[in-house]
């Protein structure tokens, strides 16, 4: 007889460091499930037949059967079956939003909470690296070359599927690390380096040629990649320009663009001593926005030696458009929410006895408008309205403007018959990936402006197929 599935109304707690320890090291926030926790959640999935789970995931890994697997205790059939559909495990299980996607689906969801299915894809990809599952075949080559513009999940990904294909794939990076957002924007403490190195490796195993420091539209253009024998290209260059808010003082010393401010301490080690890219250090920091960057910037501003950091969100909690367990690590770690404020002007020093004076050009506070929500927006959400006579002076020495990225128009401006819409992202065909550019594809944030992870690995996906289909017509 089949065994009764596990009925308890919530998921197994993640273990987590604890909040003061952790507020102070780059080290994994979360800890991971050991086998019987995660065999016990893997018991708690009722395999239905129609796997609403799967229509939520944009790759669509089939959950139930690799949590059935779990539930027999095996790990690596359980990674083998997600690795047919996804090509980054480790990260999706870490970092997917999976409370709007698969487990907003799950059926235990309407009583309780959902299966922790990201906890779980997290465990078994955890497992595989740990024991060194199996390797991957390298695959026979075809004959056909395909150039990748950018490392991030979508470029990765698109690399992986044409290279399982036989392609000879070239991916050409910006920065002199590969992994995007992964390995620039994402901190440590929620993704571990290591990880998305691993998954790299992977792919170089497999004949994938990884080029960094190579700006697509300076050191060469798309049109060159073409002529040096390239027969596709596929554009995955995110979305990496920074918006700030066109405030006064917003060149005062001391204000960073959260991109920045991320690259420096994950990429260029500012935080060390002897780091020749010093970023903020001690003080107090401002936090501007309220989405998951800006949770990474206020928790990594925290680990860096701030003594206090505060969010300056000018809607209310209900608005924040945060993962609600971003949010939650970072009250815990001591991150202060300045709700329903916004900054008006960033106001800096300027000594008039002593124009030689060090912190002259520096800043030294933001001031703020307190907010109310008024009407809703398009989007539903209700728009905030300033009170009048509210201003008022946060004492801060650094601002974090998180408010939100756009593409890069480089690789528009230097690509013949490349067309982008008014956000500057490039348009493609939807279920192909193909631009307004015979041979190149494009998706991830290039295209969508600042999305997920999984939405730009499914970008990819779907371009590697079209890339294949296209060259073997040819
Ligand atoms: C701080 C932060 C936290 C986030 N947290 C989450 C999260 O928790 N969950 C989630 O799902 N999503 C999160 N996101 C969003 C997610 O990371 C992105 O949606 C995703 O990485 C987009 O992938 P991509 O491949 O399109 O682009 P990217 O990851 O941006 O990669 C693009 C790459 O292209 C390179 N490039 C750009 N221009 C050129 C050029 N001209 N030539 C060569 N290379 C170029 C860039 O250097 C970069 O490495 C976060 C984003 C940020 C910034």
């Amino acid at each position: 007889m089949a065994e009764l599935p596990n009925m308890k109304m919530n998921k197994n707690e993640m273990p987590t460091q604890d909040p003061k320890v952790r507020a102070h090291n780059f080290e994994e926030v979360a800890l991971g499930y050991d086998e019987a926790v995660a065999i016990d959640e893997a018991k708690r999935c009722l395999n239905c037949v129609n796997m609403p789970c799967v229509s939520g995931c944009p790759v669509k890994v089939r959950i139930p059967e690799f949590i059935a697997k779990i539930k027999e205790g095996d790990f690596e059939g359980a990674y083998q079956v997600i690795s047919e559909t996804s090509s980054l495990p480790a990260v999706c299980g870490r970092v997917c939003p999976q409370e709007t996607q698969c487990e907003s689906k799950c059926v235990r969801g309407i009583k309780g909470e959902p299966v922790g299915i990201g906890r779980l894809e997290r465990f078994v990809a955890d497992f595989h690296n740990a024991h060194d599952g199996k390797k991957e075949k390298v695959p026979k080559s075809n004959g056909h070359k395909v150039a990748v513009v950018g490392s991030g999940p979508s470029g990765l990904t698109c690399a992986g599927d044409l290279a399982r294909k036989g392609y000879k794939v070239t991916v050409f990076e910006a920065l002199h690390k590969a992994g995007g957002v992964l390995v620039y924007g994402i901190p440590e403490f929620r993704l571990p380096k290591s990880i998305v190195q691993k998954e790299i490796d992977k792919l170089e195993s497999m004949g994938v040629k990884i080029e960094t420091n190579i700006v697509i539209g300076k050191t060469l253009t798309i049109d060159e990649l073409f002529e040096s024998g390239f027969e596709a290209v596929f554009v995955g260059s995110g979305a990496g320009l920074p918006r700030f808010m066109g405030i006064k003082g917003e060149g005062l010393n001391g204000v960073y663009s959260a991109n920045e401010f991320l690259t420096r301490a994950n990429l260029m080690k500012s935080y060390k001593t002897d780091a020749t890219t010093p970023v903020m250090k001690g003080g107090k920091v401002a936090v501007v926005g309220g989405g998951n960057v800006a949770m990474d910037a206020a928790r990594t501003a925290l680990r860096l030696g701030a003594e206090k950091v505060y969010i300056v969100y000018r809607r209310s909690m209900e608005e924040l458009p945060a993962r609600k367990e971003e949010v939650e690590h970072a009250i815990e770690e001591g991150v202060e929410f300045k709700l329903l404020n916004n900054p008006v002007e960033v106001l800096g020093y300027n000594n008039p006895n002593d124009k030689r004076d060090p912190k002259n050009g520096f800043v030294r506070a933001i001031r703020c408008i307190k907010m109310e929500l008024g009407e809703p927006d398009e989007q539903g959400r209700r728009r905030p309205v300033e009170v009048q006579g509210s201003e008022f002076e946060l004492e801060v020495d650094s601002v974090i403007m998180s408010i939100g990225t756009s593409p890069n128009p480089l690789i528009k401006a230097t690509t013949r018959g490349l067309d982008t819409n008014k956000w500057g992202g490039i348009i493609v065909e939807e279920n192909t990936g193909k631009t307004s550019k015979e041979g190149v594809y494009a998706g991830g944030d290039a295209v969508t402006g600042a999305a997920t992870v999984i939405s730009a690995m499914g970008a990819g996906k779907v371009a590697a197929d079209a890339i294949d289909k296209y060259l073997t017509s040819k």
